[in-house]
């Protein structure tokens, strides 16, 4: 979905965009400088926005600034203001500039026993449902963002002390959330009851990290401890860390998205290595959808673990057939209309000698509208290949997420509209395959999927979302939710 408030780089590279990331530590001297690294290695889960809250032994600082980390938080005077030896940071993908900046994150309050900070990487499915009864009862939002939900029902809750108030306020929310708070004397890191979105424990020197993904930890050389448990909230004080489990039990769905493309391929999440799965994904592929031809060729960079494995399992050469421009920025991209079209040739070019006279696989991570795949296969047909053959890494997408990813409108979404047929006609490939439901869960690991009970979210493909979709339930407010899921985390 492209409005107001949704960046104009979202179309331009037609994907699903992870909407966040999160990264925490807790007693180390320069704990914002750290936290701008962390946030630094998760920027590919957001790139619009970002903010670091950290706390001195007596005042909270606060910094938010639009934009990339490299771009804002490296300069040291913005470091400075952060002092203290704890922080929490937040990466966000959404809106740019001007009414943006009420929604970058973590939101900050005082409330009645202190200072209280907390970044959130999800989309909660009720806070729509949820405001409007605090906002009977008086509360005023200032942001359009989920997440001041949560500091609102922290903030309004009648439990005494603050872990207490903050599992009072989680177990009213619904959908997806890894959360990362921050008070006076206390971290907190907290995952939804199925565990949708990533959140993993660290540890540097004996402080304490939280953070959404491994390769956070990697940067600053800090040691993975484990990932946080679907469902698990672990409080970090000066005294040592604590692990409680404030909901009913329930069967993990972890979001099956990040192995297909959201998570860096050097993170593991789930006891996964990323890059490993997106191999076996491309294995999985070239057994399922073989097809004769002289080289595979990845669409940089999200296709390229893929077209790995689907070469070794194929026996064909593997070759970048496709060069990506890594220095194709927003501001290049956001102009305006004008320009808009020309986004993927800013950002992909054939390698003409590789491709001329060749039969082709492309190897891509998904199909979204369609758009970018069309002038992809267009550029490679006319730098000369023969034939043009497309293996999509993951299955159709044919539904919205709800669960903290930017989504366009299931209508835009090529699949729900086009059979696979109409699809390879539309993108102009002499053929197209997909990767099966079952051949995804193979390559993660699982047997294949359990239709009763399915091992991980994958509602985008299946259209069965693992939680009430409550903000939706007897109204029209498909449109409202997305926008909440684009404003949110
Ligand atoms: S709907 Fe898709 S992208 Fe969203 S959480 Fe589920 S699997 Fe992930």
């Amino acid at each position: 979905m492209v409005d107001a408030e949704t960046p104009l780089s979202a179309e331009a590279d037609d994907h699903f965009h992870d909407e966040c990331g999160v990264f925490g530590i807790f007693g180390r001297q320069d704990a914002a400088a750290i936290v701008t690294l962390g946030l630094h290695a998760l920027q590919h889960r957001g790139q619009e926005a970002a903010g670091i809250v950290s706390y001195d032994g007596s005042q909270f600082h606060v910094e938010r600034h639009i934009g990339l980390i490299g771009d804002t938080f490296t300069k040291q005077s913005v470091i400075d203001r952060l002092n203290g030896n704890r922080a929490i940071g937040h990466t966000r993908y959404a809106t740019t500039g001007g009414a943006g900046m009420r929604n970058v994150q973590p939101f900050f309050a005082e409330l009645s026993d202190g200072g209280f900070a907390v970044a959130h990487n999800g989309n909660l499915t009720n806070a729509m449902t949820v405001q409007r009864a605090l906002q009977k009862q008086g509360s005023i939002f200032s942001s359009t963002s989920d997440t001041e939900t949560i500091l609102h029902l922290v903030a309004t809750s009648k439990e005494r002390d603050l872990n207490s108030r903050f599992i009072d306020a989680v177990r009213q929310v619904e959908g997806a959330f890894s959360l990362v708070a921050l008070s006076s004397k206390k971290m907190i890191g907290c995952r939804d009851p199925l565990g949708i979105r990533p959140l993993v424990l660290g540890d540097l020197d004996g402080a304490w990290i939280l953070a959404s993904e491994t390769c956070a930890l990697d940067i600053i050389g800090a040691r993975f401890v484990r990932d946080l448990k679907p469902g698990e909230m672990v409080i970090v004080t000066s005294k040592g860390i604590e692990s409680i489990f404030p909901f009913e039990q329930q069967k993990p769905r972890f979001c099956i998205f990040e192995y297909v493309y959201f998570a860096r391929p050097d993170s593991s999440v789930e006891g996964r290595n990323v890059y490993d799965v997106r191999k076996r994904i491309g294995a999985e592929l070239a057994i399922e959808s073989p097809v004769e031809a002289d080289i595979v060729v990845p669409v940089p960079d999200s296709g390229t673990p893929a077209a790995i494995g689907f070469s070794q399992q194929a026996g064909l050469p593997f070759e970048l057939g496709i060069i990506r421009n890594h220095y194709v920025g927003r501001t290049f991209i956001s102009p305006g209309d004008s320009i808009r079209h020309m986004g993927v040739k800013l950002k992909h070019n054939a390698n003409r000698r590789m491709i001329e006279g060749k039969r082709v696989v492309l190897v891509d991570d998904s199909i979204v509208r369609g758009t970018t795949s069309q002038k992809i296969v267009q550029m490679v047909r006319d730098a000369g290949a023969k034939e043009v053959h497309m293996r999509i890494a993951s299955p159709p997408t044919r539904a919205s997420c709800f669960y903290g990813v930017d989504t366009p409108e299931k209508s835009k979404l090529l699949a729900s509209r086009m059979t696979i047929e109409e699809m390879a006609e539309f993108i102009r490939v002499d053929s197209l395959g997909f990767l099966s439901m079952d051949g995804l869960y193979r390559a993660v690991g699982e047997p294949g999927r359990d239709n009763e009970q399915p091992q991980f979210c994958d509602a985008c493909f299946s259209g069965q979302y693992p939680t009430r979709l409550a903000d939706l339930e007897g109204s029209d407010n498909v449109r409202t939710l997305s926008l909440l899921a684009n404003n949110g985390a």
